[in-house]
């Protein structure tokens, strides 16, 4: 995975953070205000997978 991390804002705080993308879907604590809570995945990973299939796409036409 060329991407691996997004930015997501805490409910409990509204402090943006990055997680990994594999966690996603599952629970995070935020290093902020250290409270758990689930993820969702709002097709966040598919969305992830089709930016890097653009991107390859784009570096595989350079070469
Ligand atoms: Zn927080």
């Amino acid at each position: 995975m060329i991407i691996d991390k997004i930015d997501i804002d805490c409910p409990y705080c509204n402090k943006e953070f990055s997680i990994s993308v594999d966690s996603v879907g599952s629970s995070v604590s935020c290093p902020f205000c250290k409270k758990e809570f689930m993820t969702e995945d709002d097709g966040i990973k598919s969305a992830v997978e089709d930016a890097e299939n653009d991107i390859l796409n784009t570096l595989s036409n350079l070469l």
